[in-house]
């Protein structure tokens, strides 16, 4: 796969939307219009503020230093280690998402180190190894088929060091199978300046669509993952321990409130 820079201004995703199912659309999902309405609106501070130290918690319990931040976007999460005093490399197969980190790193007085890459193909990009590797704000769902599900986890697998472990987030989206796309509710971001909400969802595609103040809309198509579908996955590939918790806290797995995301630690060693 070559090394391409898309920036086109709409998103097309053809005459039947619901049949784009292809892991190389992400590349034409996040337009530039798209991105920069989103990073303008999406509060970094409040968003410190939500996911507060968790993740730096998980790195720090187990001395991880050297950081590879697979899903970079624009930036959100390779600043925040770097502030925290990891070594970070931001990887996104998007060249209009690393060029928005690189940006918005500058602006907080960094210089990223970033590479562009897909996930399929990591390892011919990326030839340092990690203590961790982070997939952060519901971005593995991107991969549409089990084999290229299959070749990233192997890919991330194989950067980490013999001890590291890889921590990977998802939406909740058992709920949203299991109740169907109108049943769940819409996810304000930014008090109610952006919704994101699932349009339409069947085993494999939930279609998710954002609303931005000015009525501008923009959709992302991913694959729905079962949580439990994941885990097996990530031990399938080698990782021996996964440990998932639900919106922050250790997943016990039983009847209660349905949380909104999981997010999955899963060891090497
Ligand atoms: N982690 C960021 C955050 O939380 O704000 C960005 C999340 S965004 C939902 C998903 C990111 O994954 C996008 O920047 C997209 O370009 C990237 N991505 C999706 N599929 C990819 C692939 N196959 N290889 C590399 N990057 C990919």
């Amino acid at each position: 796969m070559s090394h391409q820079a898309f920036s086109p201004e709409k998103q097309d995703f053809g005459r039947d939307p619901v049949d784009v199912r292809d892991t190389d659309h992400y590349q034409k999902e996040y337009v530039h219009r798209f991105v920069d309405k989103w990073d303008e609106l999406i509060d970094w501070d409040a968003r410190y503020r939500s996911e507060g130290d968790f993740f730096v918690q998980l790195l720090k319990e187990r001395g991880a230093k050297r950081v590879l931040d697979v899903a970079a976007g624009t930036g959100f999460h390779s600043v925040r280690l770097i502030e925290e005093g990891f070594e970070v490399c931001s990887v996104d197969g998007s060249a209009e998402m690393l060029a928005k980190a690189f940006e918005n790193g500058r602006r907080r007085g960094h210089i990223l180190r970033t590479i562009q890459a897909d996930w399929r193909w990591l390892n011919r990009d990326v030839h340092a190894t990690y203590d961790a590797v982070i997939c952060l704000g519901n971005s593995f769902t991107h991969l549409h088929t089990e084999h290229d599900r299959r070749k990233t986890l192997a890919e991330f697998y194989a950067t980490l060091k013999h001890d590291g472990c890889l921590i990977l987030d998802q939406r909740n989206y058992d709920a949203i199978l299991d109740h169907g796309a109108s049943s769940s509710h819409k996810y304000y971001y930014c008090g109610r300046q952006v919704s994101a909400e699932p349009e339409y969802v069947d085993e494999g595609l939930a279609r998710f669509r954002y609303s931005f103040p000015d009525d501008s809309v923009f959709h992302l198509n991913m694959f729905p993952l079962r949580r439990d579908y994941t885990r097996s996955l990530m031990k399938e590939v080698g990782f021996q321990d996964v440990t998932t918790y639900a919106d922050f806290e250790e997943d016990s797995g039983t009847d209660g409130e349905e949380p909104d995301f999981f997010i999955h630690v899963a060891e090497k060693r």
